[in-house]
């Protein structure tokens, strides 16, 4: 049996793999979903069997050291540090497809699993689109190089052919 600590996209991804882990989601990233239109879902989740914890200061002081050291510090948010401090803490396996946090992670020695690897049924994709023409791209980049305009992150839902968009908030 496994502790896993989850990221925000983690949770938004589903329990059901995860049924037979122990399963721990800082305080932080909690508070950054339940303010929006994931609450219900991180409500089921927590009612199943998550512990809802916040990590020491001074575990968030060595991952900022870490963080600093493979130059992710400033892509990891708040929340994404308090998931590898609560990790480090509790020798938990980080579940998470954030490469800023995957790569701290391996730097720290800290294990991790990408969740597309679990075979999560409820898989989410993430794909860039242009607000001025409107043209997707399949990788992250700020700016749309056909017309200039701002490029952001939607998320993609696969399924029964249908695809369904969600404005993300990164
Ligand atoms: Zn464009």
């Amino acid at each position: 049996m496994k502790r896993y600590v989850l990221d925000a996209s983690a949770v938004l991804c589903g329990k059901d793999a995860l049924t037979a882990d122990e399963i721990y989601v800082p305080l932080s990233v909690i508070e950054e979903l339940g303010k929006g239109k994931y609450r219900r879902k991180v409500e089921v989740l927590i009612g199943i069997k998550v512990s809802v914890v916040s990590p020491a200061e001074e575990s968030k002081g060595r991952i900022r050291q870490g963080a600093e050291e493979t130059g992710d510090l400033l892509r990891l948010s708040e929340a994404d540090i308090d998931v590898l401090a609560l990790a480090l803490e509790i020798g938990g396996v980080i579940l998470t497809d954030d490469y800023s946090i995957q790569n701290v992670a391996k730097h720290l020695g800290i294990e991790y699993e990408a969740v597309a690897e679990r075979g999560i049924k409820e898989e989410f994709h993430w794909e860039y689109v242009c607000t001025g023409c409107r043209r997707r791209y399949p990788d992250a980049i700020k700016e749309c190089p056909v017309c200039g305009a701002v490029v952001r992150t939607k998320r993609k839902k696969k399924g029964n052919g249908k695809r369904r968009e969600e404005d993300s908030t990164q």
